[in-house]
């Protein structure tokens, strides 16, 4: 391909007057013929080689290359050192214009069959590569530094961040950051990437999921375009890559990130991957990337705690500027566990709500607005269990919850239970009354008015509550 390209490939859906004069073939030749030596092997290999003449006109000299991709990195990088090596081997030549101009056209197109060629011109198609920066995925202007909320849970994994950023050389590589889902890493990855740019503007900061890079590098080979595709993982500076996980079983992306990954280390450019298990567990992901994925600093984002629960819903209050009072924040930290998403979605839904229905936000409204929410949470946790790690905890029998004994020492404790079941399960009063020996439902009231004053005034009952509390919910 190269020795027609670089000799004769004149393809002319460019009309004749446009054709270039044998003086400017000769410089053309002698210019791609020495762009070789002038820039290298790989360089010539990557990028110009598929350099083909096109035409000539008015001191332009007009090459092309198969994708627009190509174009704009010729332009940026050589085009400036082309156009002085052709100006010196034919001084007529004053500008350089690169075009896109599919291959396949491009080179089998016979210079001598003039007809034929003018016939196929209209058939050159531009492009089939994005603009380089289309490769990467979005990044959320809302997922920064600072709407992070840092806690035990995440404090690992958040200094770890800090230190890439902070740091002049590259600290680990890669930063391996891993999670369930909806604990922020995405969020994390992203506030990286933000902060990345902002410290460091001159380096190339590419974040992107493992679908897209999956799903450029398909696109790459059907539009044998791979070159383009390597060139470019292989020049940026700070590569990104959330979700590994998605590429477990897909053999060639893996194969081709793993190239990728040891290029970009081999050049100390900085990696950051992020992945729902720690490199170990990664199943369908090749033995040989799991292990270098471990190679650098692996650090976890471990399932929320109630503090942290209860500072994002803060977090998010201020930001949301919305009138919530704590006890509800508070019941959202204690309810809604599974993962930070579905907390903030609760929090949204019932200022959505208090929104619509002009009404203020209370407890009450907030059970009624999340019951499905809360019901599908409640089923983990019954009165039963309840009972029995109350009774565990006081040191008390199963039986007495049910007793009519109204000794000190057995009834705070079933207050106690009654309180964490209306609290903890989607109970009615008189539910949870005939859970404890049959009682009203004005009982169960009062127990859990009278637990709500004890826990405002004594510190260590209301220390038992909260150990009761997580061990249920923990
Ligand atoms: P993952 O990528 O781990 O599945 P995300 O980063 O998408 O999770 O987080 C889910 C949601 O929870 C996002 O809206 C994110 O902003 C929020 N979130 C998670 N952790 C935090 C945190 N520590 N501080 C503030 N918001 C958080
Ligand atoms: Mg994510």
């Amino acid at each position: 391909m190269s020795e027609l390209t670089g000799q004769s490939s004149v393809s002319s859906f460019k009309t004749e007057s446009f054709t270039p004069t044998p003086e400017v073939l000769a410089a053309w030749q002698a210019v791609y013929k020495d762009m070789r030596d002038e820039f290298g092997e790989a360089v010539y290999r990557s990028w110009l080689k598929p350099l083909t003449l096109q035409a000539y006109y008015h001191g332009t000299l007009e090459v092309s290359v198969p994708t627009r991709f190509m174009r704009d990195w010729i332009q940026t990088h050589y085009s400036k050192r082309i156009l002085e090596m052709a100006s010196v081997k034919y001084d007529d030549i004053k500008r350089l214009e690169i075009v896109v101009v599919q291959t396949a056209q491009a080179v089998e197109t016979a210079p001598a069959d003039a007809e034929a060629q003018k016939a196929k011109g209209n058939d050159n198609k531009a492009v089939t590569m994005d603009d380089p920066f289309d490769l990467a995925s979005p990044l959320d202007a809302r997922y920064t530094f600072d709407s992070f909320v840092v806690g035990k849970p995440n404090a690992l994994a958040h200094a770890a961040a800090r230190r890439v950023i902070e740091s002049a050389s590259v600290p680990f590589n890669p930063l391996f950051i891993y999670g369930g889902v909806g604990l922020g890493k995405t969020h994390l990855m992203h506030a990286i990437a933000w902060a990345m740019k902002d410290a460091h503007p001159n380096k190339r900061v590419m974040y992107l999921s493992a679908e897209k890079f999956m799903y450029q590098f398909v696109r790459a080979i059907r539009s044998n375009d791979t070159m383009a595709f390597k060139e470019f993982f292989r020049s940026v500076d700070v590569l990104m890559i959330d979700d590994i996980q998605f590429i477990s079983g897909k053999e060639s992306t893996q194969e081709e990130f793993f190239h990728t990954f040891n290029a970009l280390v081999d050049q100390n450019k900085q990696i950051i991957i992020s992945a729902d298990k720690a490199p170990s567990d990664l199943t369908g992901i090749d033995e040989r990337l799991r292990s270098r994925l471990a190679w650098g600093l692996v650090a976890d984002i471990q399932p929320s705690t109630y503090e942290l629960r209860l500072g994002i819903l803060q977090a998010k209050r201020k930001q949301l500027n919305a009138n919530v009072p704590d006890p509800v924040l508070e019941f959202l930290a204690l309810k809604v566990v599974s993962n930070i998403r579905e907390l903030e979605g609760a929090l949204n839904r019932i200022v959505a709500h208090a929104d619509v229905a002009k009404s203020a936000i209370t407890l009450e409204s907030t059970q009624e607005v999340l019951s499905d929410l809360l019901r599908s949470h409640d089923r983990r946790i019954t009165i039963d269990e309840i009972q029995r790690k109350v009774a565990e905890h006081y040191n008390i029998r199963l039986a007495d919850m049910h007793s009519a004994r109204r000794s000190r020492n057995v009834a705070r404790p079933r207050q106690v239970a009654m309180f964490l079941a209306k609290q903890l399960t989607a109970r009615s009063l008189p539910e949870i009354g005939r859970k404890f020996g049959g009682r009203d439902h004005t009982t169960v009231m009062h127990a859990v008015r009278k637990v709500e004053e004890l826990v405002g005034e004594d510190v260590s009952f209301a220390q038992d509550v909260e150990v009761i509390k997580r061990a249920l919910t923990g």
